[in-house]
């Protein structure tokens, strides 16, 4: 039997397994972790790379509160690629290195040489204060358009785990590009 359910608060699938005999599958938790987006991410990423282990992945975007950044750094760490974490300073989580990623606050930095890039919208519905100073100035220094993916390599994966806000975090063009 699977039994569907909805919630909001971090953490409560580990309370919800201590009541239950049946396993429980994390399908995204608040902004902690969305362990079954990562295990399709990486799947795709080992279908369409062959490996993970030795590839450059940045994730791109609102990393503090995005619970598919977070299950996506464990799980791809875990498969030796090197991971790069990329935000505003106010949007990355304090102390990210710790769980064996880069991170950084230069769009190049992330986009250089990248094998994949995965690209994360603002979350606005979880943030409770401004982290920058307007949607504008944040596509202006974080937005992936076709001149920056000449950084990345010639045959960089760009994924995204939508809903996608094209003229943001990414350009039309490049949702419809070839990548
Ligand atoms: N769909 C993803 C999630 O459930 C990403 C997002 O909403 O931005 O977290």
């Amino acid at each position: 039997d699977v039994m569907v359910m909805r919630h909001s608060s971090s953490g409560a699938p580990h309370r919800i397994a201590q009541y239950m005999k049946a396993s429980v599958i994390n399908a995204g938790d608040g902004i902690n972790e969305h362990p079954s987006q990562a295990l399709i991410d990486m799947f795709t990423i080992l279908e369409k790379k062959k490996q993970i282990e030795g590839l450059k992945i940045s994730f791109i975007g609102d990393i503090l509160h995005s619970r598919v950044a977070r299950s996506n750094m464990w799980g791809l760490t875990k498969l030796g690629a090197k991971v790069t974490v990329c935000a505003p300073k106010t949007l990355l989580p304090r102390e990210v290195e710790k769980l064996g990623v880069r991170a950084t606050t230069s769009l190049e930095e992330a986009v250089r040489d990248a094998d994949v890039v995965n690209l994360l919208r603002i979350q606005t519905e979880r943030q409770d204060q401004s982290f920058f100073p307007s949607i504008r100035e944040y596509a202006t220094a974080y937005q992936i358009n076709n001149d920056v993916l000449k950084l990345a390599k010639e045959d960089v994966l760009i994924m995204h785990p939508g809903p996608v806000n094209r003229g943001i975090e990414i350009t039309s063009d490049v949702v419809d590009g070839p990548y």
